[in-house]
């Protein structure tokens, strides 16, 4: 959760290149969903519930099928017949509902800046609907967080309860801020976003004066003294 993973470490993780930002079934057993901080990224994604439900905007036309895929409904399928992504994960998503199978299983990394990325956490894919934005139709997916790790990935110890999405525009200013560093002894290694008073304790995710970067040390010396 909120652990800060280089792409090169992103893709020994995954074991692949991700090229898209919504990979169904890209490895045996999960999907992946990838985003942006940017100010200006292209899909609406937003946090819910305190940081426990991510709503994931599903993805535009292609531009091999459409002049302007930002004006375009959403895709369901594409020209061939095939789902495209909205659509199968769309499928999974009312297929659970319905009691057809379990929940997909979804991480979430989200790019900081070129090269840095945040694992954000293992999510449920609960539930999926269509939304009129702007004369147009856009798929919405909502993901449930869960408290699964991950093999390969050293992450942050931190209260159980505390596990919460950081929103994105809060991310992208502490990096900047913090200098995308630890901010008690400066290094650039095993890097995560802290929640300085904790989300148990009363602590907010979403005021940029409670959250930092530490490296794992320095996360490690923090959560003892806590817990
Ligand atoms: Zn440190």
């Amino acid at each position: 959760m909120n652990t800060i993973i280089s792409y090169h470490e992103l893709v020994g993780i995954e074991k692949q290149n991700l090229q898209r930002g919504m990979n169904y079934r890209c490895s045996k057993g999960h999907s992946v969903f990838l985003m942006s901080t940017r100010t200006n990224a292209p899909y609406d994604d937003e946090i819910a519930a305190d940081g426990r439900i991510l709503i994931y905007e599903g993805h535009d036309s292609d531009k091999r099928y459409s002049e302007n895929p930002k004006k375009d409904d959403q895709p369901r399928f594409f020209p061939s017949g095939k789902l495209t992504d909205n659509g199968k994960f769309e499928k999974a998503a009312l297929d659970f509902k319905n009691n057809k199978r379990e929940a997909e299983i979804v991480r979430v990394y989200e790019k900081i800046k070129d090269g840095i990325w945040s694992f954000n956490g293992v999510f449920k894919l609960m539930d999926s609907y269509q939304k009129q934005v702007e004369g147009r139709t856009v798929f919405k997916f909502i993901l449930q967080l869960t408290d699964e790790k991950i093999e390969g990935l050293k992450e942050a110890k931190e209260l159980k309860e505390d596990a919460r999405l950081i929103p994105s525009e809060v991310k992208a200013q502490v990096w900047k801020r913090d200098k995308g560093m630890c901010v008690q002894c400066g290094s650039k290694e095993h890097l995560h976003f802290d929640h300085i008073l904790p989300y148990s304790k009363g602590g907010t995710s979403r005021d940029v004066r409670n959250i930092q970067l530490l490296c794992a040390k320095h996360n490690l010396q923090k959560s003892d003294k806590i817990i």
